[in-house]
């Protein structure tokens, strides 16, 4: 079968310049790869002129309805995908971690944009900044999508989740993606890729796919464009320095080689349930993917009193692993993705080699059920021992991206910390002991050469997501050698594809820019109170100002021993004076809550459908007996969640009646669209990048 490359909407098939690709499991051919004769500046086009302007047209809400269709679409579709899978050697425990994983990166950004996004298309960031005295000059910064192009040069060791864990937040940012897997596995983000586009789900021109090499394609990017490369060193190095990326400041983000590494705690020692889930983490990451994962534990460090003791244990639990054809149910380990990429592992192992021992596994041999290593791309497990890592440097460098790990001995916290720092940046580091200050000083020893430490203990093992990507929400990347350090993970993936821009001008201006009041903005009196208007009718900027109401002691009291709250600073005039905050007895603040509700509230059934929250509550001044409290109610931004109704937030002041402010917060109210004429307006993004 040939693999045919989807650019500009249609399937294009090379008419030469092909490779195989190749069964691991026995080498024989499934498909076959080339991007020859491609029209790579066309594709780039109209990446930017056709799938950007579609994306942008959508708010964020809408994109992560998207995601959500086609995650559940994929879902319903994995069967295929798992045959496929299994052909790179990827048993059905790691099936789950590519197929299931990738998939759920698609819900998972689709729940977050949901959730943590406005239903527009731009971010309004921070609060307002203002500059002059006078307050009629301000800024605050927006991010809107970039209008380029993302171009997606994945691994081979996820086919799909390689894919989608960057297509998710491209998409969800309004941002068009080309992707180009690692041609060896091609044919299953071929298989996963046919299924996105059979679905429909996506605009025209959102994704393309490239199958074989990139050719020209990089000497078409731009400025607006985003270059996303996980893979080797090496590749990443040639990426980044390709005259058109350097000289046009092309956004490049790299996820590559990552020498992760497990710390057994002094206290951990035999027979403690620490020192028994670190010897499971280093043997299921050497075998999930047959270790091909880049958050695998490459270097294992532990007291050198336990030396000998973790060895033994580790190797006691590889020889229990069952090797071989991965479509078997007792196969716990598959094959690597290809001869070539065995070839890289055993010669990486001979050079580790020359600085560590063997202490367990045959680089060149495994013994193996349903399959044959001469044919499939199969290795054993390795573990190496090194005693003196403090004098080896290969043990630090050197990443065999297979089942292969380094066990270290360590003499002190100290050394652990240097030995680990030696990697020069990872992805992710665990830390296995029940001690709280050995734990503090390895972590914080460690932390910054990191984008993800886990500290495993008989507490949380169970539900830990061990070295496994947690991606989304947390960080996935790693300082130095790793790459990338915080821009992935959650929604600063997205943000990578947007542009941070510091809006300035008056108040209200950036309100009427950025959908969002302050004060200083204006205010807008309507007829009727702002709680008769539905959701599509409330302007940014209405406000309500309510009458004054005097708080008595009586009130005090009586809220004091209404609601039990009896603190002194309300109750006891001396205790209360002697406090340095309050002049003598004063209001509770949530009294000062319940009646500015009390104030601004009205009360007949109408649009307003519940109180979902208030948000930076402040109470910035003491409300004594006899003063006199009034609110200022105004709508400060609105957020649509479905058709019948929308999140409005409301900016709350409480003054006294000399207007001094005594409390400040955000309202949160979910009101109805319904009854009104302008609920259609309602689902106009406040914010239009163009
Ligand atoms: P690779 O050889 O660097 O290839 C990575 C990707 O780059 C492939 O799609 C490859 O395409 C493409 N490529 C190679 N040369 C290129 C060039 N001159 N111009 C444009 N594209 C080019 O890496 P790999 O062997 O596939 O992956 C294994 C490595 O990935 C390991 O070192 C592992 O640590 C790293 N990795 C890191 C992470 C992370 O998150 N840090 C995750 C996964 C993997 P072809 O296949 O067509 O050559």
């Amino acid at each position: 079968m040939k693999l045919q490359s989807y650019v500009r909407d249609r399937w294009f098939e090379a008419s030469e310049g092909f490779v195989d690709l190749t069964s691991a499991i026995d080498g024989r051919t499934i498909a076959q790869a080339s991007s020859r004769g491609l029209d790579f500046a066309a594709a780039v086009d109209y990446a930017r002129t056709v799938g950007g302007p579609a994306l942008r047209k959508m708010t964020f809400h809408e994109r992560a309805a998207m995601l959500k269709a086609l995650g559940t679409y994929l879902n319903d579709r994995k069967a295929p995908l798992y045959e496929l899978s299994n052909e790179t050697g990827a048993t059905k425990r790691d099936n789950f971690v590519d197929v299931d994983g990738g998939i759920g990166t698609l819900f998972s950004y689709a729940s977050k944009g949901r959730r943590e996004l406005p239903n527009s298309n731009a971010i309004v960031e921070g609060e307002i900044e203002m500059f002059g005295k006078g307050g009629t000059f301000g800024g605050r910064h927006v991010l809107t999508p970039l209008q380029g192009v993302a171009v997606h040069i994945n691994a081979y060791n996820f086919p799909v989740w390689g894919m989608l864990e960057k297509l998710a937040p491209t998409l969800l940012a309004g941002v068009p993606a080309i992707v180009k897997p690692a041609t060896v596995t091609s044919y299953l983000t071929h298989a996963a890729f046919v299924a996105m586009i059979e679905s429909g789900l996506l605009p025209e021109g959102a994704v393309q796919l490239i199958v074989g090499s990139v050719g020209d394609l990089l000497d078409h990017l731009g400025g607006q464009d985003v270059l996303s490369f996980t893979g080797s060193l090496e590749t990443s190095l040639t990426l980044r320095n390709h005259p058109v990326v350097a000289r046009k400041a092309v956004r490049f983000i790299a996820e590559r080689d990552s020498l992760n590494s497990a710390v057994l705690g002094s206290d951990a020692v035999p027979g403690t349930p620490e020192f028994d889930l670190f010897v499971d983490e280093v043997v299921r990451e050497m075998s999930v993917k047959a270790g091909q994962k880049c958050t695998a534990i490459r270097r294992a460090i532990v007291p050198r009193a336990h030396y000998f003791a973790a060895a033994e244990a580790i190797s006691k639990k590889l020889a229990g692993l069952t090797i071989g054809d991965p479509r078997l149910p007792s196969v716990k380990m598959g094959a690597l993705a290809g001869l070539g990429q065995r070839a890289d592992v055993r010669a990486n192992v001979a050079k580790l080699r020359e600085e560590a021992a063997l202490l367990f596994g045959d680089p060149d041999h495994v013994t193996l059920e349903g399959a044959d290593d001469a044919t499939g791309a199969f290795m054993s497990p390795v573990l190496l021992g090194c005693e003196r890592p403090l004098e080896a440097v290969a043990v630090h460098e050197i990443e065999a991206f297979g089942p292969v790990s380094t066990l270290m001995a360590y003499d002190s916290t100290g050394d652990a910390i240097e030995i680990v720092k030696r990697g020069e940046g990872s992805l992710v580091a665990s830390v296995y002991t029940y001690d709280p200050e050995i734990a503090r000083d390895l972590i914080f020893g460690i932390a910054s050469y990191h984008g993800r430490v886990i500290a495993i203990d008989r507490d949380d093992a169970k539900e830990s997501t061990g070295h496994g990507s947690p991606m989304p929400p947390l960080v996935h990347g790693g300082p130095g050698r790793a790459g990338a350090s915080e821009e992935l993970g959650g929604m600063r993936g997205v943000f990578h594809y947007m542009q941070r821009t510091a809006l300035q001008g008056s108040p209200a201006r950036l309100a009427s820019l950025t959908g969002t009041w302050t004060p200083g903005a204006g205010e807008l009196a309507k007829p009727k109170h702002p709680f008769r208007y539905a959701f599509g009718e409330l302007e940014i900027g209405d406000t309500l100002h309510t009458a004054a109401r005097t708080i008595t002691l009586e009130d005090i009291e009586h809220f004091a021993h209404f609601t039990g709250d009896t603190f002194y600073a309300h109750m006891d005039e001396e205790a209360a004076k002697a406090n340095p905050f309050f002049p003598g007895r004063v209001a509770h603040g949530y009294l000062l809550l319940a009646f500015a509700a009390g104030l601004f509230v009205d009360p007949a059934p109408g649009p307003v459908l519940a109180n979902y929250g208030l948000d930076d509550l402040r109470f910035t001044k003491p409300v004594s007996p006899g003063d006199a409290i009034a609110v200022r109610l105004t709508v400060k931004n609105k957020s649509l969640r479905d058709a019948s109704y929308g999140e409005v937030r409301w900016s709350v002041q409480l003054t006294n009646q000399n207007g001094e402010t005594v409390a400040t917060y955000d309202l949160l109210t979910m009101n109805a669209t319904s009854d009104t004429s302008g609920a259609s307006k309602a689902v106009e993004p406040a914010l239009v990048a163009p």
